[in-house]
């Protein structure tokens, strides 16, 4: 035997662990191996079919979606198949029949999507809220590693929450816990897009921060470096002013994160979190948002102990991470049950 075969002889057959992360835009695939370390990982648009109902099947994106995993596992040389598959998808999602409920985004409604995924791939398919497989993968290998009691944030184009507590996650009675988007803020006229005014969303989001923006740049008595953009404002621009001393620009990060902040008070005194995680591409503004918030707790709550107010560690392998250990999880206890 040449040395070449025989070290091909002693490479042990690799599986590979599947984490998904589905986004209105794009879907993120990693190919993980048994300890959690990443292989390989792709971008791919989350395209959708024109579906009649919205009870029809996304059928053609399930097909891509298998079709893009086992490429992916066969590049990172897992030649002995896949070993199970978690996936974050938007919306209300009900774990435990491994439906997606309502994903308005994505026009999917009472989808029974792991079913559908688990005959594709031939393994086990578990999935969960987005957000909730986005923490759980801060918790575990991000920002809140090491703390039971979490309460983790993204702020994105929306906003929405998940919170751990003693170390558990909470679904909530109808897999609702955490969306607090809709929640109003005393005072706030923008319309958000569920139709009502001074919802949280509306303010605490990019879209938020780029409304806020434009009604300054449209006020004649304001004056602001965003106005020679000639275009409305994105997030990031009020970000880049802010840094560079635009006053108007800090001023709306420094309301945005003091909404934030506020609403985050009740949580904390509600939750008594040993950390409070912020994530998502708003949170990228660092100290600009988290400064405040920071600030409102640190005055109100009577605690001695405040909670870390931390932003995320992980970027968009948060979401991968969380959806392969949410799998590892849910395969460990289900062996456990068989095994009692
Ligand atoms: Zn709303």
């Amino acid at each position: 035997m040449t040395d070449a075969a025989a070290e091909a002889g002693s490479v042990a057959l690799k599986q590979a662990y599947v984490g998904v992360d589905i986004g209105g835009t794009n879907t993120v695939i990693g190919i993980f191996d048994h300890s959690r370390q990443l292989l390989k990982k792709k971008s791919i648009p989350t395209l959708l079919p024109h579906l009649p109902k919205s009870t029809d099947l996304p059928a053609t994106f399930f097909d891509l979606l298998r079709d893009e995993i086992f490429l992916l596992a066969q590049e990172a040389d897992c030649s002995d198949g896949l070993a199970l598959c978690g996936m974050g998808v938007p919306g209300i999602v009900d774990p435990v029949r491994g439906r997606a409920e309502a994903a308005s985004n994505l026009g999917w409604f009472g989808v029974p999507f792991a079913e559908q995924m688990s005959s594709r791939l031939g393994v086990s398919v578990c999935i969960d809220n987005d957000v909730r497989i986005y923490a759980l993968g801060e918790v575990i290998a991000g920002a809140g590693h090491g703390y039971r009691n979490v309460l983790c944030l993204t702020v994105g184009t929306g906003i929405a929450a998940a919170i751990f507590a003693d170390g558990r996650i909470v679904m909530g009675g109808d897999y609702f816990a955490g969306e607090i988007g809709h929640d109003p803020v005393d005072g706030a006229v923008g319309v958000c897009i569920c139709g009502r005014q001074g919802c949280v969303e509306s303010i605490v989001s990019a879209k938020g921060i780029s409304r806020m923006a434009r009604e300054a740049v449209e006020r004649d008595d304001v004056s602001t470096s965003l106005r020679s953009l000639n275009q409305v404002p994105t997030a990031f621009d009020v970000y880049t002013a802010a840094t560079e001393g635009d006053v108007v620009a800090q001023g709306i990060f420094r309301y945005v994160g003091e909404v934030l902040g506020s609403k985050l008070l009740t949580a904390v005194c509600l939750l008594n979190p040993d950390a409070v995680i912020i994530g998502g591409g708003v949170a990228e503004a660092g100290e600009l948002l988290l400064g405040p918030i920071r600030d409102k707790i640190d005055e109100r709550y009577v605690n001695a102990k405040k909670p870390a107010i931390l932003k995320a560690k992980l970027g968009d392998s948060a979401g991968l991470i969380g959806a392969v250990s949410f799998a590892q999880q849910h395969y460990r206890a289900e062996r456990k049950e068989c095994e009692t």
